[in-house]
């Protein structure tokens, strides 16, 4: 599985040194750049299948390196992020991150993120995202008849549960901030209406997961969004 290329971008040499040891040990094959400008040419000269990009860069701050990978290209991206606060790790994800790792991380956790990324990648290449039906595990999405099933029963969905439950699906694998989803599911009337996106996301838990308390299929991320989860 791992033949896949990663760019690696961290100033700090110590933290780089941790990544591609680690990723040496697991035959990913990788490029690294210590500041934003390489980053992004080497994003454009190498290609890669997954970039890690550190928040925190000495010339360019991350969140510029990723809009201007998005000007182009949809590799997947993990930000790192030093700081504690979530404001940056939102930026980045608005700004077309897939994912984050906060420091100080262990190796199992960037080993974690990395097996995530490369399922979506291939769900993302085996066309699984412009397919007309969805199925993860229990769940099935027929995107034609506008109809969700669990267990082969139809789900009863207001038409906002499904379209949130679509929007995720569409998704999966990815973290989508707040922002994101009420913009994309309600419009911009609705920005960042977190309070009712909790709500609507309660309802619709409650039709989806066995255990609403333990949910298996939507992952919350508290304080940034949320995250349909591929289950094996
Ligand atoms: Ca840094």
């Amino acid at each position: 599985m791992n033949k896949c290329q990663i760019l690696v971008v961290e100033d700090d040499a110590p933290v780089r040194n941790l990544i591609t040891t680690t990723l040496k040990a697991h035959e990913y094959r990788f490029v690294t750049a210590a500041d934003g400008s390489t980053a992004v040419m080497e994003a454009a000269s190498h290609n890669p299948d997954i970039i890690l990009l550190d928040l925190g860069l000495p010339d360019i701050d991350g969140v510029e390196v990723i809009r201007r990978i998005r000007s182009w290209s949809n590799v997947p991206i993990i930000v790192i992020s030093a700081r504690s606060e979530d404001s940056d790790k939102i930026d980045a994800l608005d700004a077309g991150a897939d994912d984050y790792l906060t420091k100080p991380f262990s190796v199992e956790e960037l080993l974690a993120r990395l097996r995530v990324t490369q399922r979506r990648l291939a769900l993302m290449n085996g066309s699984g995202s412009q397919e007309a039906v969805y199925i993860n595990s229990r769940l099935r999405i027929d995107y034609v008849s506008g109809c969700a099933y669990l267990n082969d029963e139809e789900m009863h969905l207001t038409p906002m549960e499904y379209r949130l439950l679509c929007l995720l699906a569409q998704n999966t694998g990815k973290v989508l901030t707040h922002k994101f989803i009420t913009q994309s599911v309600w419009g911009s009337s609705w920005d960042n209406d977190v309070g009712s996106l909790r709500v609507f996301m309660a309802t619709l838990r409650k039709k989806l997961e066995r255990s609403p308390g333990a949910p298996q299929y939507i992952q919350t991320h508290i304080g940034i969004g949320y995250r349909m989860v591929k289950i094996e």
